[in-house]
């Protein structure tokens, strides 16, 4: 079947060639000449106007830079950089910062994390939302926004604009509180798509109406957005929507867009012209060959407020090598497996990650979410996870979970060697719901002296 080429090229040639294209077609020697150009630019940006970076890289400029490779010679950047001073970061003075986003950590005691975005910076972010859209959506399309939204510059208000620009008609809502309500509101505007988190859109997928209601209308298309898309939560929204689910891979520290999937379906295309990407092995922090997994790794080429060199995402992925069924000369990322600090150790050789608990407990019906910690207790560790489930969800919902969990192989071989208890509890959705900001990841507490 042949499938449209990402729309995703078509705005890289445009940024790169600004209005000189003509008919001209993207090639990979185009893509890595400007994206060379736009870290030498940003390095330089960087040493001479961010404290930080002045100090980090003293002596560098971005005449050191000769070639794409040359890069990994500069030193990571993590999160407890940022976390330290994330004013030091500033490549412009305060004024000129026109939205600035906080992101609470997930651990416990740990610092937040700030952001600074200028106006350029926001513009930025919504081209890559106009063109990273267009993947999935038509002009003319109606398109519910399930994302935090009211205020300017936040993520649903960017991605409104994106839309505007895209000749699509955007329907702010906001994260989901009420999914009766939410799917009363998918009927009265009449949408064909919605972008939202996944466990926010499997509430809806899984909100069961008074029968008496007409159903909820079937959508072109959806976009699901966060680090890492659980694949069994893809799998359920397609089924009850009939339509393609496209993944964004995304993160705030990326200006909110990071990568999108095309209509292959078949790995995320990059934001290459604001993004520069890498796959290093984290023990090493060494590039790994082209197709095997590492970490992810990314430099921004376009951002004036708060430019990052070499950031580590603590995303686990790899890109994919051969040509996109679509047909264009831009790299794939495959769908983000979780997160390096996500992989917990079960006593012996038994290791277990949020992506594999992902899989075995949201295709259970009735499951709107899940949260999952290990402890230890005695000599035993002890693996707990508290499920939110559906007002409608039978009691007999935690030993199916239950049963779904102990069916792991790896947590199957712990429990007989008596080194883990299982421990599952289930409680009902009442109004809160996980906004989806917070990484999923299984809270070790083995060590933290808690419990
Ligand atoms: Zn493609």
């Amino acid at each position: 079947m042949k499938v449209d080429k990402t729309p995703l090229e078509g705005w890289l040639l445009k940024k790169i060639k600004g209005g000189t294209a003509g008919g001209e077609c993207l090639t990979p020697e185009m893509i890595r000449g400007y994206q060379l150009d736009k870290i030498r630019e940003t390095l330089d940006l960087a040493v001479r106007q961010s404290p930080f970076y002045g100090r980090r890289l003293k002596g560098w400029s971005g005449g050191d830079i000769a070639a794409l490779e040359d890069l990994t010679r500069l030193p990571f950047t993590t999160a407890e950089d940022i976390k330290e001073n994330p004013l030091k970061f500033l490549c412009v003075s305060q004024d000129e910062i026109s939205r600035v986003v906080t992101l609470q950590s997930s651990g416990t005691g740990g610092e937040s994390k700030r952001l600074y975005f200028t106006r350029e910076d926001q513009e930025h972010i919504i081209d890559f939302f106009h063109y990273g859209m267009a993947c999935l959506v038509d002009p003319g399309d109606r398109v519910l926004i399930l994302l935090p939204g009211r205020l300017p510059g936040s993520v649903g208000d960017l991605l409104r604009s994106g839309l505007e620009r895209l000749g699509a008609v955007p329907v702010p809502h906001g994260p989901v509180t009420d999914p009766e309500a939410t799917l009363q509101v998918m009927r009265q505007e009449q949408v064909d798509s919605l972008v939202g988190i996944p466990t926010q859109v499997l509430a809806l997928a899984r909100c069961r109406e008074d029968p008496g209601k007409p159903a909820a209308p079937r959508l072109k298309s959806m976009l699901l957005t966060t680090d890492h898309v659980p694949g069994s939560i893809a799998k359920i929204l397609r089924r009850t929507w009939g339509c393609p689910v496209f993944n964004h891979y995304g993160m705030t520290e990326m200006g909110l867009g990071g990568a999108v999937e095309c209509r292959a379906l078949a790995g995320y295309h990059l934001r290459e012209a604001d993004l520069y990407f890498e796959i290093i092995d984290p023990a090493t922090g060494k590039t790994v060959p082209e197709g095997q997994y590492g970490e992810v790794v990314f430099t921004t080429l376009t951002r004036k407020g708060m430019p990052l060199l070499r950031y580590r995402t603590g995303d686990v992925s790899r890109f994919i090598p051969g040509p996109c069924p679509c047909g264009t000369v831009m790299r794939r990322l495959e769908s983000v497996r979780g997160r390096l600090s996500g992989k917990v150790r079960l006593g012996g050789n038994v290791f277990i990650t949020m992506a594999d608990l992902d899989q075995a407990i949201f295709p259970l019906d009735g499951v709107l979410n899940f949260t999952a910690g290990v402890s230890r207790e005695k000599e035993t560790d002890c693996l707990r996870l508290e499920i939110t489930a559906a007002d409608w969800a039978g009691p007999e919902l935690a030993a199916r979970a239950r049963a779904a969990v102990e069916s792991l192989p790896d947590i199957k071989r712990a429990l007989e060697s008596g080194a883990l208890k299982v421990e599952i509890s289930s409680g009902r959705e009442g109004d809160k719901f996980n906004t989806g900001t917070a990484k999923r990841t299984i809270k070790d507490l083995r060590n933290a002296g808690v419990n």
